[in-house]
This record gives C-alpha cells, structure tokens and sequence, in this order.
C-alpha cells in the first residue's frame, strides 16, 4: 500500500532564509494556491491549482500571497480571495461538510473545494503545502489588528509574522497542540462522534492541550470530558 498520508513529516523546504528576500515572487516558476473562505481551488482531478502570482484575479486579495517553501517545481505560495463574491448561494459554508462547489469565473474548470474532502487523496507534499497555507491564512484572516493596542496589524516575513506599526509588537502564527488517543479495553476501540457529523462517521477521542499541561494529563482530561470515563496507564 502506498497511501499517502496527509500532515505525515514534510517533503516542504520551507526557506526560511528567504522570507524577506524578494527574489522568490520574482523567480519565474513562481505559483500560488488560492484559498477562498477556507476552500481551496481544485483542479478536476481534486490537486490544487498552482496560479502565477500575477494573475488579475489575485486582486480580490487583501494582502500579499504567504510563501510556504521552495519545491523542485520553484517557490510555492498561498494566496487568500477574502473580497471575492460568487454569485451562487453559499450557505452551507462553514459547515462540517461543506458539499457546495463555488467556481471562479477565471478559473472556469476548477472549483473551490472543502479541504477535509480533499485532504486525503493529496500528494504528501501537496498535503503539506494545502495544511500550511490554510492555516497561516486562516490565522492572518482572524487577527488583522494587534492584540496589543488595536490598530491595523501588517503582513511581514512573506506571510510569517504580522506587525503592528502603531506599537510594534510582532505577532506570530498560532499554532494548537492538540491529542488523539487510542482508548483500549481488551479487543475494543473507543470511538465518539459530532452531533453535526454526517451518518456513519466517527472518530478517536481528541481534543486541545491546555497551556501548562502535559501530554498524558490532556488525554486523561479530554477523555473524561467527552466520555465520562476515567482512563487507566497513558502511553
Ligand atoms: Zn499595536
């Protein structure tokens, strides 16, 4: 079996070096994703679309595309469309499967589609590229103003740290670390599920790590919490 395994260790070279240099938008192999309200642009067969940075339909971004890493094929960025509107009705959005398709009229082949849905059928790099720049953009769409003072925070770094130019205190990507635990009693595997989840789906037990908090200590909490039940040796 040769499945690929979606947030499994990376194939991305992130280049950090080259966050402030401003030769990656330039490099001519350069190409973007494009996200929109969470969704990612699809081709047909479900990979992502990879746009050239210039592309006119790039200007419904607020802010400058994020780079996520040099690949064989040249850098690779991701780009959010927060001030574009599709004509059709969009309110299963947000939605734990979210099974609308929106396209852009730019892209008439491809579509916006949920990442869940995708996620596992990607490359491990194109996984890793799509994880990346979901989450950075998903970060930068909910903290544009400084938790410090309020004022309008800026995008720096290519996409890796905002700053305030009013106070400047540098803000950094959020990152969660969270459990998912496998609870055994003899043959048998605790599973849960979601109200809103759709028929048939269910899932490890799994929750967020309290600051402070260690490893075995959340995963006894996290089970207790969902479960009621009290967990024995965690390893
Ligand atoms: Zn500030």
């Amino acid at each position: 079996m040769n499945q690929a395994i979606a947030f499994a260790p990376g194939e991305l070279d992130r280049a950090a070096h080259l966050r402030n240099a401003d030769t990656t938008f330039k490099d001519s192999r350069a190409r973007t994703m494009v996200f929109w309200r969470g969704k990612l642009l699809a081709d047909a067969d479900d990979r992502p679309m990879q746009v050239a940075l210039d592309h006119p339909a790039l200007g419904d971004a607020r802010e400058p595309a994020i780079f996520l890493g040099l690949t064989d094929n040249g850098p690779r960025f991701a780009a959010d469309l927060p001030l574009w509107t599709p004509p059709e009705d969009a309110s299963t959005i947000g939605q734990f499967v979210d099974q609308s398709l929106q396209v852009h009229p730019a892209w008439p082949t491809a579509k916006f589609v949920e990442v869940r849905s995708v996620m596992p059928t990607l490359s491990r790099l194109d996984g890793e590229l799509v994880a990346t720049g979901r989450a950075l953009l998903g970060w930068h769409g909910s903290h544009r103003f400084c938790a410090n003072c309020g004022s309008q925070s800026m995008v720096e770094s290519a996409g890796w740290v905002r700053k305030c130019p009013q106070c400047g205190t540098q803000h950094f990507p959020r990152t969660d670390p969270v459990v998912i635990m496998a609870i055994t009693s003899g043959d048998n595997l605790l599973l849960g599920r979601g109200p809103s989840w759709p028929e048939g789906m269910y899932s490890l037990l799994a929750g967020f790590v309290e600051p402070g908090e260690t490893i075995e200590a959340a995963v006894r909490r996290e089970v207790v919490e969902e479960s009621g039940i009290a967990v024995g040796t965690v390893r």
